[in-house]
C-alpha cells in the first residue's frame, strides 16, 4: 500500500471528514532531511494535516502553505501542499534529541514549543489568504482543531499521529480530520464523540491493520459513511536547476561577483527537498552578465 488521502461524508452531509495514510512521505521526508525522531514525528504529523487541507481545495494550481513556528528546539516547520497530493516540507532544525515522555512518548509538544500555527493558501486570488493561531500545545492534532474552530469557525476533530520504529525508521503515518457543518445535530455530536474515545490513536489503529477508510468508517459508525474519493499522496519537490538559478539571480550583484572571483563552483540546497545544485563559475558568470542585460533592456523600455 502506498500513501492516499480519503475524503468522505456522514450524517447526511453534516460532517466532512478527511483521513490520510502517510507513512512514505513521512519516510522519505526523513531520509531527505536526516530528521531524528521526535522531529521525524513533528513533521509526519504536520505533513498529515497539510496534505488532507490540501484536498480540501478545488483549483489546479491552488497551493496551501502551513507554517508552524515554535520556541521549542525544532524551531519552524514549513509544510506545502496542493491538490493532488503533492506534499513537500522542511524543519529549520532536524537534529533535535530530548528526553522522552511517559511510557516512552516523544515529546513533540516540548519540541515544538509554543508561538504560532499559520496556514496561508494561494488559490488564484490577488491576495492569498491567512490564518493564523496560537499553538495550544505544540502537539499539533489540537493546534490544527483549534485553527478549524477559531480562524475557519468549522469545529473539529482532529487525529495526527507517527509510529517510529526501534531502528528510527517511520513504521506508520497518518491522520484525520472530522468537520462538523453548523447544521450537525447535538445527536450527531454525541455519537461521534463517543466513537473518537473508543477508537484510540490513529496509529494504534494503524497498527491493527487499519486502512484510511477502516479508520473513518469506524470514527463514523452509525453516522452513515460515504467515501467520496481517494486521492493519492506522495512527497514531492517541483524545484529545478532553473528554478534555483532564477533564485540566485535575485542576490545582490556583489555576492554574486564574490562567488566569481573566489573561482570555485558553488552548491545551492533546495530548502524544502534537500536536493543540491551546482554551479560553476561561468554559469554564475552567466547568470549575472543575463540580469544586467536584463537591466539594460528595462532601463530602455522606460525612455
Ligand atoms: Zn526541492
Amino acid at each position: 500500500m502506498s500513501d492516499y488521502i480519503v475524503r468522505a461524508s456522514a450524517a447526511n452531509e453534516t460532517l466532512r471528514a478527511f483521513a490520510i495514510r502517510s507513512t512514505d512521505m513521512t519516510a522519505e521526508m526523513r531520509e531527505r532531511h536526516k530528521t531524528l525522531p521526535v522531529v521525524t514525528a513533528a513533521m509526519g504529523r504536520l505533513m498529515s494535516a497539510a496534505a488532507m487541507m490540501g484536498s480540501m481545495m478545488k483549483g489546479d494550481e491552488d497551493r496551501l502553505t502551513v507554517t508552524v513556528k515554535g520556541d521549542g528546539p525544532i524551531g519552524q516547520m514549513i509544510v506545502t501542499v496542493d491538490s493532488h497530493g503533492n506534499v513537500k516540507g522542511f524543519p529549520a532544525n532536524p537534529y533535535v534529541d530530548i528526553p522522552r515522555k511517559y511510557k516512552g512518548k516523544l515529546d513533540v509538544g516540548s519540541a515544538v514549543g509554543r508561538g504560532t500555527l499559520t496556514v496561508s493558501m494561494d488559490l488564484g486570488l490577488k491576495e492569498p489568504y491567512n490564518g493564523s493561531v496560537e499553538l495550544q500545545t505544540g502537539e499539533l492534532g489540537d493546534d490544527f482543531a483549534y485553527y478549524f474552530t477559531v480562524s475557519e469557525q468549522t469545529p473539529a476533530a482532529v487525529g495526527l499521529g507517527v509510529m517510529i520504529d526501534t531502528d528510527s525508521s517511520v513504521k506508520h503515518a497518518g491522520g484525520f480530520i472530522i468537520q462538523l457543518m453548523p447544521s450537525a445535530s447535538e445527536e450527531t455530536i454525541e455519537k461521534l464523540e463517543a466513537s473518537l474515545k473508543e477508537a484510540g490513536s490513529v496509529t494504534a489503529m494503524m497498527e491493527k491493520g487499519m486502512t484510511p477508510e477502516d479508520i473513518l468508517n469506524k470514527l463514523l459508525g452509525g453516522l452513515n459513511p460515504v467515501i467520496l474519493e481517494r486521492i493519492p499522496a506522495r512527497f514531492h519537490c517541483n524545484c529545478s536547476k532553473e528554478r534555483v538559478a532564477a533564485a540566485l539571480a535575485t542576490i545582490q550583484t556583489s555576492e554574486l561577483q564574490d562567488m566569481i572571483n573566489e573561482g570555485k563552483d558553488i552548491e545551492v540546497k533546495c530548502h524544502f527537498c534537500n536536493t543540491a545544485y551546482h554551479f560553476s563559475v561561468s554559469e554564475i558568470r552567466d547568470i549575472l552578465f543575463a540580469r544586467e542585460h536584463q537591466s539594460e533592456h528595462k532601463t530602455e523600455g522606460k525612455q
